[in-house]
């Protein structure tokens, strides 16, 4: 999608620090991170947030947890525990409509979020 900034670190348009990568999948760490490990994991393909790309690609959505689980092991936070975050529409935060899922970790982490 033109002008959508997530397709375009997926086309690899845009540097950021990618720590895993699969054939259908990519994960980069935050600009702006909110905890040691901040890591987004995406869909190469654009869907706006986590209910579309679960309703257009079931096994799309599951690679995105399962890169989004490989990620905290491959950070050691997997053991600790981590938080896999999908922000969806504006009133929960999303500001970024390319479904991302957040994987956070490396500190506690509060409940409930603000
Ligand atoms: P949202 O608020 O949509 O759930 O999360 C968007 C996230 O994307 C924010 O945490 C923000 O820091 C991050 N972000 C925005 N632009 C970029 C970018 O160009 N590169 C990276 N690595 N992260 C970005
Ligand atoms: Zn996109």
């Amino acid at each position: 999608m033109t002008d959508c900034i997530f397709c375009k670190i997926a086309a690899k348009e845009i540097p950021a620090e990618v720590v895993l990568e699969t054939d259908r999948a990519l994960a980069f760490r935050d600009t702006n991170p909110q905890a040691p490990t901040h890591v987004l994991v995406i869909p190469k393909a654009h869907h706006a947030d986590a209910a579309a790309l679960a309703q257009a690609d079931a096994g799309l959505a599951d690679e995105v947890l399962k890169t989004a689980h490989a990620v905290a092991v491959g950070d050691d936070v997997a053991g600790a525990g981590y938080r896999i975050v999908f922000n969806t529409g504006p009133a929960a935060g999303q500001t970024v409509f390319h479904v991302h899922a957040h994987v956070l970790g490396g500190r506690e982490l509060t409940w409930p979020p603000g």
